[in-house]
């Protein structure tokens, strides 16, 4: 029988090899409560900063778990720098979204209010703990960073001009995903998926007026906004992020 997999933990805290130091209360909450870890566990753990941790459990305790931190076993790597922008969903389509796009290598989420977006409230804490939560399972070791909702017209008007702006766009305007993508390779990048209704028509040209959006086609079907977010996010890893061949440390 093969052992357990070894637990992985996102902790916001100091990790320094050769230090006891007390986990924070959630991380604790799930080893000791949850996951039923006794002294002498081992576990890794991140930081989100520092790279990753061999650890052992010290003293259990639901709320203030002591571990020992053994030795770093990973440097930290940040993933390519793509933003996902996408318009908040029916809850069980947006767990999804975030879930999938921590795997693909989304470095920042930002829910974005636009003209169609499905009125209901955003849990930002919410969102943040499912970031949390498929980056330890995907043994990221940066934590992707969940943005505070936004509207369209705000983000639009504070846009950095240099990060390009992929506007996934279902009218077939836009240029085919792999080649735009590929054509600005190097910049940094951010994907906007619309809601179930689609962009509204001022939205859509207001978008094609600015010099950072590029109008983008990921073919002849309408997909649904969660499987856009993941394909646009998949073809952007591999024409320009980190699907392709990179240096091994
Ligand atoms: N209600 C719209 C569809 C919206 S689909 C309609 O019926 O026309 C939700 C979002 O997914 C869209 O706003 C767009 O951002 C993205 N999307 C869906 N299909 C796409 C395609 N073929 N190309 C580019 N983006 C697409």
């Amino acid at each position: 029988m093969s052992a357990a997999a070894k637990i992985r933990l996102f902790a916001e805290m100091a990790l320094v090899p050769g230090t006891e130091a007390v986990l924070p209360g959630a991380a604790s909450h799930y080893l000791c409560t949850v996951m039923r870890q006794g002294a002498g566990s081992n576990l890794a753990v991140f930081n989100g900063r520092d790279g990753e941790y061999d650890c052992t459990l010290v003293t259990p305790h639901k709320k203030n778990a002591v571990i020992r931190v053994n030795r770093q076993t990973r440097p930290f790597e940040a993933v390519p720098d793509l933003w996902l922008l996408f318009a908040p969903l029916k809850k069980d389509c947006t767990d999804f979204v975030l879930q999938k796009a921590v795997e693909l290598g989304a470095a920042k989420i930002i829910p974005v209010l636009t003209a169609n977006t499905a009125s209901g409230t955003v849990r930002l804490d919410r969102y943040q703990a499912q970031a949390v939560e498929a980056a330890e399972q995907c043994r990221r070791v940066d934590l992707p960073g969940v943005a505070a909702p936004c509207r369209l017209d705000e983000l639009l008007s504070g846009w950095e001009p240099s990060r390009r702006l992929f506007l996934m766009d279902e009218t077939g305007k836009g240029a085919p995903a792999a080649t735009a993508f590929q054509a600005e390779a190097g910049h940094p990048a951010a994907v906007l998926v619309g809601p179930e209704g689609g962009f509204s028509a001022g939205e859509i040209d207001r978008l094609y007026a600015l010099p950072f959006v590029r109008g983008i086609s990921l073919g002849p079907r309408i997909l649904r906004a969660e499987t856009a977010a993941v394909a646009a996010l998949s073809v952007w890893q591999s024409v320009a992020g980190d699907w392709i061949t990179r240096e091994k440390n």
